[in-house]
């Protein structure tokens, strides 16, 4: 394998990219950087950001384990399809798709593009609740920032479509992170439209785990005197016609936030945790 560093371009910077499950545009920039060194970190090799022959195989062995199947799935089938909605753009030839939504530049030159961060936790979903034999969907398989209304119209369709195949329900799990103003707002929320209904059952579900997993953090109970215009006052909890949830995971505003949990690829990993063991517990359960 050829070495990669920052400033390199093309399909190994992907390769090592996709082992390290963040932003996959082929350029070795900041985020990748930082990335390699934490994988090094974690994985006792020479901090350098360089990816030679030593950290090309810890990478692979990484994703080895990583196929592995998980425990045989019992389950013959899920009782829910779930939509999994990435929220705003990703990047592509290295180019953020959405204006703002991004942390600060910090003073250790990184930075935290929501768009990917979101499609970070996606992704591990989409591989966590397929190895468990649990039904799901990518709603926006792409890079591009597609827009609010495309999103909730073609998780509609979906639902319909599944609801006269089989008669499943579908649940939709948007996944964001927090941004405002004042770098002093921190925590972790869930949101669902206003009202009591089915969607108030699996975000209960879901700040429950949150709370277990990181029980040193804030658990904004009512967030509304955050961000005013966040995601548009919540245009998919609004539209779409199932249980529906969005979680606010962390503040990228806010430096420990941003750096212990949306740029850290352990911290990734832990909020992916919580939204699977909401799913398998909605799961069991049938609770919707
Ligand atoms: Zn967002």
């Amino acid at each position: 394998m050829k070495t990669v560093r920052k400033g390199d371009t093309g399909k190994e910077v992907k390769q090592v990219q996709t082992a390290l499950q963040i932003g996959v545009d082929g350029i070795f920039g900041n985020l990748t950087d930082i990335s390699v060194r934490k994988f090094q970190d974690h994985n006792d090799l020479d901090i350098d950001g360089i990816v030679g022959p030593l950290t090309w195989e810890a990478l692979k062995i990484d994703e080895v384990k990583e196929e592995e199947p998980t425990p045989p799935n019992t389950t013959t089938d899920s009782n829910y399809l779930w939509i999994f909605d990435n929220g705003h753009g990703g990047i592509i030839d290295g180019v953020y798709q959405t204006s703002g939504k991004r942390s600060p530049k910090w003073d250790d030159g990184s930075i935290l593009y929501e768009g990917e961060f979101n499609r970070a936790i996606v992704n591990r979903l989409m591989k966590l609740c397929t190895n468990a034999g649990i039904e799901c969907v990518n709603l926006v398989d792409t890079q591009e920032d597609i827009s609010l209304s495309r999103r909730t119209d073609k998780a509609n369709d979906i639902y319909r479509e599944q609801k006269d195949k089989d008669g499943k329900s579908c649940i939709y799990v948007s996944v964001h992170a927090n941004g405002f103003s004042d770098e002093s707002a921190n925590g972790w929320s869930v949101y669902t439209s206003e009202g009591e209904t089915k969607s108030d059952i699996v975000a209960s579900v879901l700040a429950k785990k949150a709370a277990a997993e990181f029980p040193d953090e804030k658990m904004r109970k009512d967030t509304r005197d955050g961000d005013a215009d966040k995601e548009s006052n919540f245009w998919v909890l609004r539209k779409t016609v199932m249980p529906s949830i969005l979680s606010e995971n962390f503040f990228m505003t806010n430096y420990s936030n941003c750096h212990n949990y949306l740029l850290s690829e352990e911290g990734r990993d832990r909020i992916a945790k919580i939204h699977f063991q909401m799913i398998q517990e909605v799961e069991e359960k049938k609770l919707v």
